[in-house]
């Protein structure tokens, strides 16, 4: 009778063992903020930023968090796929500028995207490198320009993005 109160008692040390583990690996807290910033302070959620220069802009920020004087950003998402894109740089990007120019206060060139699984509910979190000022700068002058048909656009790479353009049928019919 003694040896099944032991095992009993080990599988259930077992699973708890695995279930704090499990939990130890998770890179992001239940309220989205990454393990990484575990120190960090919350500084802004969900404001929007607006500045005129070097560039009008208006971003809205999920996430900032305050780490040795330096700001954090987090992006929130909610999509099947793990992955952070090439957009989801661009916009941290223009958030980094807007947060920088409206407040004075340095932001670090890297950032977190926080991706929630809309089935299972599990948080992932990718750290992205940022493209600098000039860059984000230089995005915007050719927007302008092919809005004003200035320049030509190129045709993008992902075919993810045509599935969703409402321009597909003229530009991408094979789709
Ligand atoms: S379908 Fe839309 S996203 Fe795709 S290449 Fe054409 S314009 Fe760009």
């Amino acid at each position: 009778m003694n040896w099944i109160v032991w095992v009993i008692g080990l599988w259930f040390g077992l699973v708890c063992v695995s279930a704090l583990i499990a939990r130890l690996r998770e890179q992001v807290a239940p309220d989205g903020k990454p393990r990484e910033l575990v120190d960090a302070e919350l500084l802004f959620a969900e404001q929007t930023f607006r500045i005129d220069a070097p560039l009008a802009l208006s971003a809205r920020v999920d996430r900032a968090y305050l780490l040795r004087d330096l700001v954090i950003l987090v992006e929130l998402k909610t999509r099947a796929a793990p992955i952070a894109y090439r957009s989801d740089v661009i916009e941290l990007s223009a958030q980094r500028i807007a947060v920088m120019y409206a407040t004075g206060q340095p932001v670090a060139d890297f950032a977190y995207v926080v991706i929630r699984s809309p089935q299972s509910g599990t948080q992932v979190m990718r750290r992205v490198m940022l493209l600098s000022e000039a860059d984000i700068v230089a995005l915007a002058r050719r927007r302008e320009r092919i809005l004003v048909g200035a320049a030509a656009p190129c045709v993008t790479a992902s075919t993810g993005i045509c599935r969703k353009c409402p321009f597909r049928a003229d530009c991408r019919p094979d789709l």
